[in-house]
């Protein structure tokens, strides 16, 4: 029952209540223009360099058996690359990684179950996040029963794009579900993700009669989703849907380090992050469509 993950990141405190250890999923079925995890769209590990770590020592093109690093600091050749890990296991800086692994549920639980007592203290737990966590559902599963058996808060946070069945088995062991909505357009929709949102707004709805707890977040992309009248389409399907907390989120520029580290070019590279106004505007936009409820943002 293993499972491949980017990252298992403690102390998380954006990622559900209280303070949590979020493990990262690797692989995703859409592909956001703005993601701020491109390390976890595919399920296969890929090789990162950060030069802003790297202290030039040369270790790694010395550890290379195929010649993708022969530079210092590297420049890798990336078709070269085995992603056999000698370069990360060389580094002294973590400045070369690999992008996923390959772990047990009991590997990561043995992580999860170190900070149980912040869990206690602060109604934490545990959060599976990614990438797009439905997409391994047995490994899931398998998290998750672990963390019921050692009482243990769970959340799960979901693109939403997965048949219903995948989610289904897993649900009984998860105490909140946190859904993206992205947009509620289609045309817009498959612009920004490249996948229809018919599936994704069918389980929101079906989540919000089903799941224990239901929290729905809208990422607010500047120019994508905050024309006035998407953010009334948004408002008015999030009125015929029954959520404990619907939140805006605003675009941030985190990941654009993570695409150079991929040596890839982030598509949003030139888009910046909405001001404070800009977000309070599209928060009473939504919550006056919305008519009931309270919108939060951050
Ligand atoms: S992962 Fe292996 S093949 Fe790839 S750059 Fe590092 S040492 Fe070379
Ligand atoms: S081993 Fe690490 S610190 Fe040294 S040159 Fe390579 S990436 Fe840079």
């Amino acid at each position: 029952m293993d499972g491949w993950i980017t990252n298992i990141q403690p102390f998380s405190l954006h990622d559900g209540p209280g303070v949590r250890t979020t493990v990262f999923f690797a692989g995703c079925n859409l592909a956001c223009r703005w993601c701020h995890n491109p390390e976890a769209i595919p399920k296969k590990p890929r090789l990162q360099f950060f030069a802003a770590k790297c202290a030039a020592c040369g270790r790694c093109a010395a550890a290379c058996p195929t010649g993708a690093i022969t530079q210092t600091p590297p420049v890798p050749r990336r078709s070269q690359c085995i992603v056999c890990g000698k370069c990360v296991a060389a580094c002294p800086n973590d400045a070369v990684t690999l992008s996923c692994r390959r772990v047990t549920p009991e590997s990561v639980m043995a992580e999860i179950a170190a900070d149980k007592s912040f869990y206690h203290n602060t109604g934490g737990g545990a959060t599976f996040s990614g990438g797009e966590p439905f997409l391994q559902p047995d490994f899931l599963a398998a998290l998750a029963g672990l963390c019921r058996e050692g009482g243990i808060h769970t959340a799960v946070e979901t693109a939403g794009n997965i048949d219903y069945d995948c989610i289904t088995p897993v649900l009984p062991l998860i105490d909140l579900v946190i859904c993206d909505l992205k947009a509620v357009d289609e045309r817009l929709h498959r612009g920004g993700t490249g996948v229809s949102n018919g599936l994704i707004l069918e389980n929101i709805t079906r989540l919000s009669r089903n799941a224990a707890k239901l929290w729905v977040r809208v990422p607010l992309i500047p120019g994508y989703n905050d024309s006035v009248d998407e953010l009334e389409r948004i408002g008015n399907f999030l009125s015929g849907i029954e959520a404990e907390k619907v939140e805006l989120m605003a675009y941030h520029r985190l990941g654009i380090a993570k695409y150079e580290s991929l040596g890839l070019s982030a598509p949003t590279a030139d888009l910046k992050p909405p001001e404070t106004a800009d977000m309070a505007r599209a928060r009473d936009c939504v919550q006056a469509a919305m008519k009931i409820g309270v919108v939060t943002i951050s």
